[in-house]
């Protein structure tokens, strides 16, 4: 039993969080309540206009503020390279590597039968039809190296036959890794070193 209901509805809302339990929210909370109202009303702040602005790019689908994105708009980045991810959080990831200087194109996740994940609900006839609509030199496939990655790469592989040469990350992406946990150097050699998918 809580306190105040409100402070009550402040931690039930901090727990959409993910990691975030009853008790870190109620830590949470107090100490927004207690020791930083400031910070805390900014956050409520930022937390809306982020929520509310922030779309997927419809290019691209990475998450934007503008459309499309800045990536799509840099011209200076090479149009026949393009790389395919299942997140926008990997695109963060392979942009802080400093290594690719093409564009992306963001599934919605990777093909889950179990979770009713197939292939319209991930995108890929989108991805199939930029693809032929941009004709990129190649198109390389980022994903996770996890049996859903797997699939996924696999689907894209025959989907993309014919059409564009499909390279996928050669090494250093331990087998069940995801891309997000990669550290940088690993990361690097992986997109440095891809190789053409054998058909
Ligand atoms: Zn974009």
């Amino acid at each position: 039993m809580s306190i105040s209901p409100l402070l009550q509805d402040l931690e039930n809302a901090l727990r959409c969080l993910p990691g975030v339990g009853p008790r870190s929210a109620a830590r949470m909370a107090l100490h927004l309540l207690e020791r930083d109202r400031d910070r805390g009303l900014n956050l409520a702040k930022t937390l809306q206009q982020a929520l509310t602005e922030i779309e997927y790019c419809e290019r691209c689908r990475n998450l934007t503020e503008i459309q499309p994105c800045r990536i799509c708009q840099d011209d200076s980045r090479d149009q026949n390279l393009l790389c395919v991810v299942s997140s926008p959080s990997d695109i963060l990831v392979i942009e802080q590597s400093g290594l690719f200087r093409g564009r992306y194109h963001c599934l919605a996740g990777l093909l889950s039968p179990l979770e009713g994940l197939g292939a319209q609900e991930i995108g890929l006839a989108t991805l199939y039809e930029r693809v032929l609509r941009e004709k990129p030199d190649e198109c390389l496939v980022a994903l996770a190296s996890t049996v859903e990655g797997e699939a996924t790469t696999h689907q894209i592989v025959m989907g993309l036959e014919g059409s564009v040469c499909v390279t996928r990350l050669a090494q250093g992406v331990p087998v069940g890794g995801e891309l997000d946990h990669l550290d940088i150097s690993t990361l690097s050699q992986a997109l440095t070193s891809r190789t053409e998918v054998q058909r």
